[in-house]
């Protein structure tokens, strides 16, 4: 395929090694080891295709990216080809020494993420003791070296109760934003939906206490708010499109169009250590498989809206309808649609189950078992 527009942004999953245990983690149940890890060479090899192909940012994500010893050398290498440098990163293994290298290196932005509004919650949740003590150094040392801070919030039925307090803390904290985000149900996330998924009634709460926040904190804090798609009636525009605005490369150099790809069946994501960087993204099958609007069913096929959401999530049609080719059933059109619905009344329904926390070597076997599409509906 030819004349295929560049992507603006390039997500680099630097390392799956994280020393958090986040029970809705992004990252697959079966976790790439260490040794998998593309050298700094490569990565920097990357960047440069990447410059060359028009990426303008690169965000560097994990697991958890400062678990590199060599990540201001990947820092300064993407600053040098010109990219926009963004650091996403739970904090804990920062200190004043390693922020200080990376703001050297040309490090542009840091997103920390917090897990709760206070320590008890945010340990709990992230699964580490003391992490959340850290993480408000961290923030203080980010704006001490003069970089701009975005906090990052997954919000879940266990700490979406907390949200007037997490948004104190991001104005406490002088970050300039906030992104509130509902988990999103793939990877360890769909693993533990039951224990995450909130009420409906606590997504309007939660949906007026931003609304109401956002106003009141004009010119202090910028707001992302990220809706849940399971109370939605339509889907948003995941990653701009499939293979239009961003690519993912893995720690071992898979390239995939988001960072969830992998779950789909049937879908070869080449690596970068086989192929340009340009090769993948215009002419690798995985990114020609829903790109555009050729692939699509009904009733997205002849939907006003298809250029607009371009049919939603595919790692989402196939959790919930077993078919990644489906349209998403956050969508009120999609025939599933009420399959969602109901997932989300029956699950948040009840005293949520135990967490099943990240970690490399996957989850357990039990859960394995639970089949991609919910037989109970
Ligand atoms: S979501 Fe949590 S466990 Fe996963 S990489 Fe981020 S901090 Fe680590
Ligand atoms: S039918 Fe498809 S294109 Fe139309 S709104 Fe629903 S998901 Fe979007």
């Amino acid at each position: 395929m030819t004349n295929v527009a560049p992507p603006l942004a390039l997500l680099a999953e630097v390392t799956y090694r994280c020393p958090l245990q986040c029970p809705y983690c992004s990252n697959p149940l079966e976790l790439e080891r260490a040794k998998q890890e593309l050298d700094t060479d490569t990565w920097l090899r990357v960047f440069d295709e990447a410059a060359d192909l028009g990426v303008l940012q690169v965000h560097f994500s994990g697991g958890e990216p400062t678990a590199r010893t060599d990540l201001d050398l990947l820092v300064a290498g993407a600053s040098r080809f010109g990219l926009y440098t963004n650091l996403i990163t739970s904090g804990v293994l920062l200190n004043e020494a390693k922020i200080s290298a990376l703001a050297t290196a040309g490090l542009e932005h840091v997103q920390l993420s917090f897990q709760d509004a206070e320590a008890a919650g945010g340990d709990r949740i992230g699964g580490y003791k003391g992490g959340h003590e850290k993480k408000i150094q961290v923030a203080k040392l980010v704006r001490m070296a003069g970089l701009p801070l975005t906090l990052n919030m997954v919000v879940h039925r266990q700490n979406l109760d907390h949200l007037e307090d997490m948004i104190r803390l991001a104005v406490d904290l002088d970050a300039h934003r906030v992104e509130i985000a509902h988990v999103q149900y793939y990877g360890w996330g769909l693993t533990n939906r039951a224990a995450l998924m909130p009420t409906r009634k606590q997504v309007e709460t939660a949906t007026a206490i931003v609304d109401r926040a956002r106003e009141r904190l004009k010119g202090v804090l910028v707001f992302d708010y990220v809706v849940p798609d399971y109370y939605a009636r339509r889907p948003k525009s995941c990653m701009g499109g499939w293979g239009r605005r961003f690519l993912n490369i893995n720690p071992a150099g898979k390239v995939m169009p988001c960072h969830a790809a992998e779950t789909i069946p049937g879908l070869e994501f080449e690596s970068v250590c086989d192929h340009s960087l340009s090769e993948i993204w215009t002419s690798s099958e995985a990114f020609r498989r829903f790109r555009g609007v050729e692939w699509m069913p009904e009733p997205c096929r002849s939907c006003d809206r298809r250029e607009i959401d371009w049919g939603g999530c595919r790692c989402q049609a196939l959790a919930v309808t077993g078919d990644a080719g489906n349209t998403d059933p956050a969508c009120e059109l999609s025939p599933n649609h009420h399959k969602m619905l109901q997932l989300a009344e029956v699950e948040s329904d009840g005293p949520p189950p135990a967490f099943v926390y990240r970690r490399m070597g996957g989850a357990p076997r039990q859960k394995e078992a639970q089949p991609a599409r919910d037989e109970r509906l």
